[in-house]
């Protein structure tokens, strides 16, 4: 909603990919059901739906540019051996195969002493020293699908993107998503990190913590909601008005530097 209502306040499009390379996680009644939310909520999109999972070939194709690049490595560790090394990528297998093992492998990308900057509309300046951050990371997984920050920078460009809305808890993933448009020559957007809702206890909402679903039966109620949290309350004649209504008036009086400050909004008790 934070990105719709951005996007509308600035005459821009709003966008809406779903993120379902990985088709065992994510089936395609999963995708028509998030759709669907959105319709009833009034959160209408401006282009095509872009579907990772049919875009297979250009994500192989991309890594074809990094390899012929010698930008990526394969690597075999096995995941036991990675849980055990904590976040940071050892560069086990960054020298040990001159040509690629017959094996199943992903594929890592070299990262070298690479420090990303980045000016975040909301965060501010953001850097990163990916080597002893993160290491080098994975592009392509061990069975063969492209991992989430490949997939995004190139959907990000293919859909022209200019601006990244998205919860904080990305925010450490944005300098590698910035190296890997670097390695592909594609075009940088803007960034601009939002507050996740969490719980009492500070877990951002998600049905992986056992957040209920969205209500569908109460859109107007639901964007309500949500408008209080974000600092925004609908002027009293709104209620009970219908979900595009109460959009027109959250655009109307939109301003992102109104969100609250810091990285959590606590939603407590409150039925979201
Ligand atoms: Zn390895």
């Amino acid at each position: 909603m934070v990105g719709f209502c951005e996007a509308r306040r600035r005459g821009g499009a709003w966008l809406v990919r779903i993120d379902d390379a990985d088709r065992q996680r994510c089936r395609q009644t999963h995708a028509d059901s998030i759709l669907r939310t959105l319709e009833t909520h009034g959160l209408w999109w401006d282009e095509a739906v872009l579907f990772q999972s049919r875009r297979d070939e250009i994500y192989r194709v991309a890594l074809e540019r990094l390899a012929a690049g010698s930008r990526v490595f394969p690597c075999t560790c096995p995941r036991r051996e990675l849980a055990g090394s904590g976040p940071i990528y050892s560069g086990r297998c960054r020298a040990r195969y001159p040509r690629p093992p017959a094996g199943e492998h992903a594929l890592r990308l070299r990262v070298g002493d690479a420090v990303i900057g980045f000016d975040d509309r909301l965060q501010g300046r953001i850097e990163q020293d990916l080597g002893s951050a993160v290491g080098d990371f994975v592009v392509r997984r061990r069975d063969g699908l492209p991992a989430y920050h490949l997939a995004t920078v190139i959907d990000d460009a293919e859909q022209r993107v200019t601006e990244v809305l998205r919860g904080v808890d990305l925010l450490d993933s944005t300098p590698r998503q910035i190296l890997l448009q670097q390695c592909l020559g594609l075009p940088r957007p803007d960034y601009c990190h939002i507050p996740v809702l969490t719980d009492r206890g500070g877990i951002k909402l998600s049905k992986q913590a056992g957040a209920r679903p969205v209500d569908a039966d109460a859109p107007s109620e639901n964007l309500w909601t949500v408008l209080a949290l974000l600092g925004f309350v609908p002027e009293p004649a709104l209620i009970g008005a219908k979900p595009a209504e109460i959009l027109d008036w959250a655009v109307a009086h939109w301003d992102i530097r109104r969100l609250p400050p810091g990285r959590r909004i606590d939603v407590g008790g409150l039925a979201v």
